[in-house]
């Protein structure tokens, strides 16, 4: 990049917008191909069209990134979960946060340049099965694309952040919601969408970039099969189907990942899991079920269906294939192969040969128990022989959090490594009693009730159990050799996404509130900073002025956060999101922050025994997804033990009513009764009573906590024993 003349720093910012929004014009595909010959910027989602996230910038290094310190940061004002890759182009940041806001912002000072809400209806938050996180913008020809919550496109000017074009891509009496980044591809913007747990039919659509207009669609699962398929691909794929899945949407939805090949003119895309999960009520008689769990390859500028990978066929556990997908050219048994690799929720770390979707290898890259390996001969995964959870629960590794998540790697070419943000965790599976399709709610066909420890056990039991059950930590893996070189042990798990640099370097936020670098060889820990709040966006890094820049979102948030319960409790919940941005000697402080103090308000425990248990049956089904299992919130949301008493008297306007449902908190009272919420306040009054035993216990509460630590290495040794 040219340097900057002296006076040009003085330029006011609207003549600085002026100038970047040149810039932006020229940000055409070629850019986006050739975008390591700018390695200053940061044009698109994975930076590069192979999605490497790999910098080439070295000003920071493994010899001076201990004396990296904060540049600057930017309040979001939000306090829910922020996953957004910022793009940077030219000096300008385009980032997201919560609720689909989009800020652009100038990449030296971090003074906001222009931000645009979509005004997405908070109602709206109770379809999103993972928080109302939004994953970044795509920049292209002078304009912002962002994808909105309630599935919406919409065109932004990049100079102004003035709405260009708008369009709907969804049903809207659908639960529908987008999280994902676009990506543009040769003039057409391409969004996919989730919604999959509560039950919708999974696609992927182009979108011109100048206009709008929509370019083509491609649905990832077969519709009716009384009625003509959209494509060939579906024609072929209904085969695989059986029963009457459309009725609830099939699922596969393409909620994240992307990937283009500019040589072979491929779009790569992930599609994600059955609606329901459970494979014996959506396809009852089995079946693959194409195109669920799979990658498929298609033409970018026709949605032409191309080949397909399936990693897991007829999946039943929520194990999508919307993990980033990364492409990359390694030398494999003496010969340079066009790969793509993908780490997928079922475990197994991927290689495959990106010119015809062909197996070249697989390992797990964590603990698996529901397949022993995956035959070279067929590609296909070798379950084990214990008929799943079909027959009796089953303690299964990994878990619907997959082995790893929306999370995006990197890779360092010069270290020949793979960094995966892995999670270690598993769910007890169990077949329903019986299922009924409810609009609109949570369809998964799989007992989540069963999943939570039972109603009687004691919180801190339960807290103790689910601290040792799940864990979290960074992979450094050998993609040829399909093996593990080091690994980096992180407190718990729901960690950020990678970033690594030609500094040999790899940049990681962690959920415990810090983001640390390591060398990218040997995963030796060189620097790290506390940053108030647990990090769950990947870090991106950008050069201005001759100045390098390691900018993350710290916002702590998603699906794990929110209805982990106890297993998230050690997470960092902080003040609220902010876009952090570190460089060379930086020495901007943030503001002190104290967690407000809470106030533990139970009344008296009148409930009998009959009516916990229908509350904690009830909460589990309708509350627990967003306000944490066994009522303990490892989110930003609030933790319902600690209701004021004002809340609790206004307990069922809230739930049956939904009088806060312009913050998001709609109403139940379509689903739940009145005796329903009694027995769920009910039980959070119970539950409000545990912690404050545990609160005032004082020596006998310390001896109980040892003994409790014994009783839950015992049972997760049971457990192991189960799994
Ligand atoms: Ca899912």
């Amino acid at each position: 990049m040219k340097p900057i003349l002296a006076p040009a720093l003085a330029l006011a910012s609207s003549a600085f917008i002026a100038a970047g929004a040149g810039a932006q014009q020229a940000l055409d595909t070629a850019r986006i191909v050739n975008a390591d010959k700018e390695p200053q910027n940061w044009l698109s989602y994975g930076r590069t069209y192979d999605e490497q996230r790999f910098s080439t910038l070295t000003k920071i290094n493994d010899g001076n990134v201990r004396n990296l310190g904060l540049a600057w940061y930017f309040d979001t004002n939000t306090t829910r979960g922020l996953e957004a890759t910022p793009i940077v182009v030219d000096g300008v940041i385009y980032t997201t946060g919560s609720w689909s806001v989009v800020w652009a912002i100038d990449a030296r000072t971090g003074k906001q340049l222009w931000m645009y809400d979509p005004q997405v209806p908070k109602s709206w938050g109770v379809k999103a099965c993972c928080d109302v996180v939004n994953r970044g913008v795509a920049v292209y020809q002078g304009k912002v694309f962002v994808g909105t919550l309630d599935g919406r496109l919409v065109a932004l000017d990049a100079a102004s952040g003035k709405p260009a074009w708008e369009v709907n891509t969804i049903d809207r009496d659908k639960p529908y919601t987008i999280t994902g980044a676009p990506r543009v591809v040769k003039g057409k913007v391409l969004i996919g969408n989730g919604g999959a747990e509560f039950g919708v039919r999974g696609y992927v659509s182009a979108y011109d970039a100048a206009t709008g207009q929509q370019a083509w669609r491609f649905y990832t699962v077969p519709g009716d099969p009384s009625k003509p398929q959209a494509s060939a691909a579906l024609t072929k794929a209904a085969q695989t189907w059986k029963g009457e899945w459309w009725k609830i949407g099939g699922g596969g939805t393409v909620w994240d990942s992307m990937a283009y090949d500019a040589e072979l003119d491929l779009l790569y895309i992930g599609v994600g899991n059955g609606s329901p999960w459970n494979r014996d009520i959506r396809s009852p008689g089995g079946g693959d079920n194409l195109y669920l769990s799979s990658i498929v390859a298609l033409r970018p500028d026709s949605g032409e269906y191309v080949w397909h990978y399936q990693t897991t066929p007829g999946e039943t556990w929520d194990y999508t294939a919307t993990q980033h997908i990364m492409l990359a050219d390694l030398s494999i048994g003496g010969q340079v192969r066009k790969v793509l690799m993908q780490a997928p929720k079922n475990g197994f770390f991927y290689v495959l040969d990106r010119a015809t979707g062909k197996f070249i290898s697989a390992q797990p890259y964590v603990k698996v128990n529901w397949a022993t390996h995956i035959d070279p001969a067929t590609g296909r995964p070798v379950e084990t022989a214990d008929e799943q959870y079909r027959k009796k629960e089953k303690l299964t590794f990994p878990s619907p959090y997959g082995g790893h998540n929306w999370h995006p790697m990197a890779f360092n070419p010069k270290a020949g490594l793979v960094y995966i943000p892995a999670l270690d965790l598993p769910l007890l599976y169990k077949n329903p009693e019986s299922f009924k399709y409810v609009p609109n709610a949570w369809n998964t066909g799989v007992d989540l009730v069963a999943a939570m420890p039972p109603s009687g056990m004691p919180q801190v039991l339960d807290r103790k159990l689910a601290a040792l059950l799940a864990k979290g930590h960074l992979s450094a893996w050998d993609p040829v050799r399909q093996k593990e070189v080091w690994r980096v042990q992180h407190t718990g798990p729901w960690n950020g996404g990678v970033l690594s640099t030609a500094g040999n370097l790899v940049f990681q936020g962690t959920a415990d509130g810090r983001l640390a670098a390591y060398r990218a060889d040997s995963g030796a820990p060189l620097w790290e900073t506390p940053t108030q709040t647990g990090i769950i966006a990947p870090p991106v890094t950008y050069q201005v002025d001759g100045e390098q820049y390691v900018a993350v979102m710290a916002g702590w948030g998603g699906a794990f956060a929110l209805a982990a319960g106890g297993a998230a409790q050690f997470a960092q919940k902080g003040p609220g999101g902010r876009l952090l941005v570190y460089k060379l000697g930086g020495t901007a402080q943030l503001p002190p922050f104290q967690r407000p103090a809470r106030q533990l308000s139970p009344q008296p425990q009148t409930a009998n025994e009959a009516t916990l248990k229908k509350g904690y049956e009830q909460y589990h089904t309708f509350c627990a997804a967003c306000h944490g299992a066994t009522a303990i919130s490892g989110s930003m949301l609030p933790d319902l033990r600690y209701m004021s008493p004002a809340t609790q008297t206004a307990f069922d306007k809230i739930v049956l009513e939904g009088v806060y449902k312009e913050t998001g908190m709609v109403g139940f009272g379509h689903l739940l009764t009145k005796a329903d919420a009694d027995a769920i306040r009910a039980y959070l009054n119970k539950r409000a009573h545990d912690q404050l035993a545990e609160d005032q216990g004082g020596w006998w509460q310390a001896i109980k906590d040892f003994f409790y630590s014994i009783a839950a290495q015992a049972l997760k040794l049971l457990l192991s024993l189960k799994s």
